[in-house]
């Protein structure tokens, strides 16, 4: 039996109806931008494997960390014990958070770093005796599939299920362009009907909703209505984290500064699942009591491994070197003239570009689903062509590693131009 088969026998995948989806393929190495599979087929990873993977595949620099780790201190409780490499972690991460960032609270994995902002959100006012329990998120937003961060999310597939069992979550419109008026007065109104805690959102870029994008001025005039209205503001930077937009965060982008950010995925450069919340001084003081009830009571079993914190640290610094640096500018670069040459096409609504993302919106007849079956055409396309790409409905995004060769670069944006003659 091949891998896939025996992989249809015993293994249930995320996000997947077995039933009317194809057969998982199995890969078996990677390295660089590229992944080959059982059969020796190369593949172009240029989704960077759902946005975790900067340096590329099988990084011997992270690698090494790693083992060095593991083989001096693979992990310890973190209840009521430390260690020097989630010490490091937090010295890094001080230097490079927006400056009102001073305490860090490890996860393991996306969903669970938003879970615990939203927690802290709740707790926080709990704490101080304010009966405040709404949390505001955007349209279509994407946090996880925990129930809080499922409860933040407003994307119906991954939802539908679970409607009415979820804490109270309310909707704003996001501030695309033109529509930033629209944002700014509803977040006031529903600010104004509702015992607000906190607002989430995915800083300049919701991922999951297919690259939607609107502009640093907007998010920061929301955020300031927040803060004059003691509403805690939680950034989502899952996603957008360590370089993906250009900057180390987005919120690097934009002049007011959240009370919480969540990390994840490209934290440990797609080797080892961590997750980390990041709070202010003041967030944190809420908790700090002689009151054992007003303790944050949330954990979790391997918080702050050791290794995944060693892998962390190598991340970041790779993602430091003048060379990542100058990785980032130059796929940035080469998107924004793919973009001019692409958004001039007959078949093309929109392309847009926040340093290594890029997305297009492809015209279609009829409404196009997310799991739709334009989507389906296009991404069967690709992977039959050797290019990685996941497409949103009618939106294909490319989110490379940053190590991604120009010439890799020119066939993932040549497989997109035929994808677009085809269907
Ligand atoms: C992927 C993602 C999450 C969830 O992270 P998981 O590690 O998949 O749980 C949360 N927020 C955003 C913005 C994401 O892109």
């Amino acid at each position: 039996m091949t891998l896939t088969e025996k992989d249809s026998q015993y293994l249930w995948h995320p996000y997947t109806q077995h039933k009317t989806s194809q057969t998982s393929i199995a890969i078996s190495r990677g390295e660089g931008a590229l992944l080959w599979d059982e059969n020796g087929k190369e593949y172009i990873d240029a989704i960077a494997s759902w946005w975790v993977n900067p340096f590329g595949h099988s990084n011997k620099f992270i690698a090494d960390a790693i083992y060095k780790q593991l083989t001096t201190l693979e992990h310890v409780l973190f209840g009521g014990f430390t260690h020097e490499p989630a010490i490091k972690v937090a010295e890094r991460l001080m230097e490079i958070l927006p400056k009102n960032q001073q305490k860090i609270f490890f996860s393991d994995n996306g969903s669970t770093a938003v879970e615990v902002a939203i927690k802290v959100a709740l707790q926080y006012f709990f704490n101080k005796n304010e009966k405040r329990t709404t949390i505001i998120a955007f349209e279509n937003a994407f946090h996880g599939d925990t129930f809080a961060a499922m409860a933040a999310s407003g994307i119906s597939f991954y939802t539908q299920a679970f409607q009415g069992m979820f804490i109270d979550v309310v909707r704003i419109p996001v501030p695309v362009k033109g529509k930033e008026q629209e944002s700014f007065d509803a977040l006031k109104d529903v600010i104004e009907n509702n015992n607000c805690a906190g607002f989430i959102f995915e800083p300049l870029v919701q991922g999951a909703a297919g690259m939607v994008m609107y502009e640093p001025e907007a998010l920061a005039k929301l955020i300031k209505i927040c803060r004059e209205n003691k509403v805690l503001t939680i950034a989502d930077e899952v996603m957008t984290g360590f370089g993906k937009t250009g900057k180390t965060f987005a919120m690097d982008y934009v002049l007011e500064n959240p009370d919480m950010i969540c990390l994840s995925k490209a934290l440990t450069g797609g080797t080892i699942p961590m997750a980390i919340t990041t709070f202010t001084q003041e967030v944190f003081d809420a908790f700090y009591d002689d009151d054992i009830n007003k303790a944050l009571f949330h954990g979790h079993t391997f918080t702050a491994n050791p290794t995944g914190c060693a892998a962390a640290l190598a991340s970041m610094n790779l993602l430091q070197t003048e060379e990542m640096q100058a990785n980032i500018e130059r796929i940035n670069s080469s998107h924004l003239i793919f973009q001019k040459k692409i958004e001039k096409h007959s078949k093309v609504i929109t392309a847009r570009t926040l340093g290594v993302i890029f997305a297009v919106e492809i015209k279609s007849d009829s409404e196009e689903s997310y799991y739709g079956s334009m989507r389906n055409k296009l991404y069967n396309f690709f992977i039959e062509k050797g290019v990685i790409l996941r497409p949103v409905g009618n939106i294909v995004y490319i989110l490379p590693p940053y190590i991604m060769t120009n010439e890799q670069l020119q066939k993932v944006y040549q497989t997109i131009e035929e994808a677009i003659e085809m269907v």
